[in-house]
């Protein structure tokens, strides 16, 4: 999602930690990072320190390079100290990779959402050699190019076990309204919806610490995406409301540590921007579907930059939240195309 710049935020850190290495953003919460092999190229973690050991927040890819970080964080910054509890925040594998493992191999506790480890386990148990049927139909109703879709169609797929580890069976769940203990903090959890379904969020009661994993982040938008496993689902609906929700709780003085990017304040600023850059897409494209067109032809005014093939996947599946959002709030019409596509046109 092209975004708006990020006016009004402050950076309290310019420069994010180097790997194994942890910067503590407040008293007894340390910030650190580990690299992904993407455009976005990193993911946030943080460790809590709880007395006797340590609560993690989310955990990077199932990689032996984000394992050996792991090691030199646990031997270096957290002191020895064991991780005791592994929080995570929504079941995407940069936050969920290695949270398995730290219950396996170290005895940690798992707490997250239920929708989290579901949605989690079940990927990972799902081992696909070739796409499914549902998935190319899917590609194929969003319009994908058929050269690409061919390719595709013989190519092993994207399995989230290769880069998720194997989740052993337990694990505390948290839900809208409770309240947990961390970090000598009692924090208020509020579930977020649209870029994962039951997202958590916390809120510190006892200073101004929000942690936000990518419900909310500074600099980007967090992707918003329909996929085979829901073709109806309507997360931009999701995002909207999640966002409209959690704004009343901002504070201009919010610190909020976030999954990506740098730790920001001005959350007030930001929670408007976010949701204004979903309206602002949606009025863009309902302007540009004057005829119907598929959501593989929606991204110049989604995105307002060339797509390459390493963002394609992520573009195409914003795409059609943003054109299904349409449809099902009566926006826009659609109907299949020849060549299998859902096309969609603004209603009169
Ligand atoms: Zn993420």
């Amino acid at each position: 999602m092209k975004d708006l710049p990020p006016t009004g935020l402050r950076y309290p850190w310019a420069e994010p930690p180097e790997h194994g290495q942890a910067i503590e953003v407040a008293p007894g919460i340390l910030w650190m990072r580990l690299p992904l092999p993407m455009k976005l190229d990193h993911v946030n973690v943080y460790a809590l320190d709880d007395g006797d050991g340590w609560t993690v927040i989310d955990t990077g890819f199932a990689s032996k390079k984000t394992k050996a970080i792991w090691q030199s964080l646990m031997d270096g910054p957290l002191g020895g100290k064991p991780i005791t509890r592994v929080i995570v925040t929504h079941h995407h594998p940069d936050h969920v990779g290695l949270a398995g493992w730290l219950q396996s191999d170290f005895g940690a506790d798992l707490i997250t959402t239920r929708t989290a480890w579901l949605f989690a386990r079940m990927l990972t148990l799902d081992v696909q050699d070739t796409p499914t049927e549902e998935s190319l139909n899917f590609y194929r109703s969003a319009g994908m190019d058929p050269a690409m879709l061919a390719q595709r169609a013989k190519e092993r797929p994207f399995n989230f076990g290769d880069i998720v580890a194997p989740m052993p069976l337990g694990y505390t769940r948290i839900k809208q309204g409770d309240t947990i203990r961390i970090g000598g903090r009692t924090w208020d959890i509020h579930i977020g919806n649209g870029h994962a379904p039951e997202h958590a969020t916390f809120w510190s009661r006892d200073d101004n610490i929000v942690l936000s994993g990518d419900q909310i982040l500074p600099s980007i938008s967090p992707n918003i995406g329909v996929y085979a496993t829901e073709p109806m689902a309507d997360p931009i609906a999701d995002w909207l409301e999640a966002c409209e929700r959690l704004r009343l709780l901002a504070q201009d003085d919010h610190l909020v540590l976030g999954g990506h990017k740098l730790p920001f304040t001005g959350l007030p600023t930001r929670m408007r921007q976010l949701i204004d850059n979903h309206h602002g897409a949606l009025k863009r494209l309902i302007e540009y579907i004057d005829t119907p067109k598929a959501a593989s032809e929606c991204f110049a005014p989604l995105f307002k930059r060339t797509i390459g093939d390493g963002e394609y996947g992520l573009a195409l599946v914003e795409a059609v939240a943003h054109l299904s959002h349409l449809y099902q709030e009566g926006r826009a019409t659609r109907h299949k195309r020849e060549d299998g596509a859902w096309v969609y046109q603004a209603a009169e």
